[in-house]
């Protein structure tokens, strides 16, 4: 096979998990059984279920840090199987908790690290650097020359994820990795990376353990059950409707209808959705076009209201959304 077939392609890939098997030696039974799903390119796919389920085993599978007992796992046309280990490795970026930065290193070592590997001339080297730490939101001038110590637990995770994007990977591998943070700063770095994914679009395949991230950060879900199995890989909102059994259902919690509205926008329902309660409209509490349902509801029950005000850019009023709109979106 020629160098080039050895190689992932260049560009957000599919992956697909194809019959999948990893059985570890000495065990008794598979760690990931039978597992098949395709992460269409560009997407984000999270693996998510129970401690033990298998999800970090399916992850890493895909570099090849554990290798499948059976079936085959193919990134755009190339099976893993084909492909020399150190290579594939090279060209996925892997994320974990903790962000597993080298401590002796600074933080513009550490974002070099592949680059330099793959044999990149210095310019273009510290050029990417600097570009990574830009796209984070770390100035080079100011982070670049500190070590990982010196950083905040979610400006490290930020390091994480440029170390990982430097050798620009079409896949990235994320093993919970903002587990470790605060709740707050984890909110912070997951809106920063869904905003940095709508520019990038790698395909990432990211393990979490909690539902919330999962529904938030997954453009696809696949929640695993005991024994390694998949239980169902589908949208967040499907997942949220329509779970496929009492496992499922009872894994994605009593509250789905209240996480289905969280994934829909005001901006979604028409602005005067309902009965306009148009003389009464500045009394009512108001929220922003973007904010969630969820919120909107949460504000009403706590303002005793049966409606609120939608307001646009400058505080413009959009119209009103109210309780029954809600709930027949909820419904739909
Ligand atoms: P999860 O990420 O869902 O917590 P894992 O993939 O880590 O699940 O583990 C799945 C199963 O495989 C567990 O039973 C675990 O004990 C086992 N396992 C994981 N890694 C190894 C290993 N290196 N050697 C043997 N068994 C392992």
């Amino acid at each position: 096979m020629s160098q080039e077939n050895q190689r992932i392609p260049a560009g957000a890939q599919e992956i697909v998990f194809d019959h999948v098997v990893k059985t570890y030696p000495g065990a008794t039974s598979p760690a990931v059984d039978d597992l098949s799903l395709t992460v269409p390119a560009g997407e984000i796919c999270v693996l998510l279920g129970p401690s033990g389920s298998g999800k970090t085993t399916a992850l890493m599978m895909v570099n090849r840090l554990a290798e499948p007992t059976g079936g085959d796992i193919r990134i755009g046309d190339r099976s893993i199987r084909d492909l020399d280990p150190i290579q594939l490795r090279r060209s996925i970026g892997y994320v974990i908790q903790q962000a597993g930065l080298f401590p002796h290193l600074t933080i513009a070592a550490n974002i070099a690290t592949v680059p330099k590997v793959l044999g990149w001339d210095k310019k273009r080297v510290n050029d990417r650097v600097a570009e990574m730490l830009d796209l984070v939101g770390l100035p080079l001038a100011e982070f670049g020359s500190r070590y990982p110590a010196q950083l905040s637990g979610g400006q490290r995770q930020r390091v994480g994820i440029a170390r990982a994007l430097a050798a620009d990977p079409p896949v990235m591998l994320m093993d919970e990795p903002f587990g470790a943070l605060d709740p707050i700063t984890r909110e912070h770095v997951q809106d920063e990376f869904l905003a940095l994914h709508e520019r990038i679009r790698k395909t990432v395949i990211f393990v979490s353990h909690d539902i919330d991230e999962a529904v938030k950060m997954g453009d696809r879900v696949a929640i695993f059950r005991e024994g390694g199995k998949l239980a169902q890989y589908d949208t967040p909102q499907t997942l949220l409707k329509e779970p496929c059994d009492d496992f499922v259902a009872r894994f994605v919690g009593a509250d789905r209808g209240l996480r289905r509205l969280s994934l829909m926008r005001l901006a979604d329902l028409e602005p005067s959705a309902g009965t306009a309660v148009s003389d009464a409209v500045g009394e009512l509490p108001g929220l922003p076009a973007d904010a969630s349902l969820r919120s909107a509801l949460s504000l009403m029950v706590a303002e005793g209201t049966d409606a609120v005000r939608v307001t646009g850019e400058d505080h413009t009023v959009l119209g009103t959304v109210t309780l029954d709109a809600i709930r027949k979106a909820g419904a739909a």
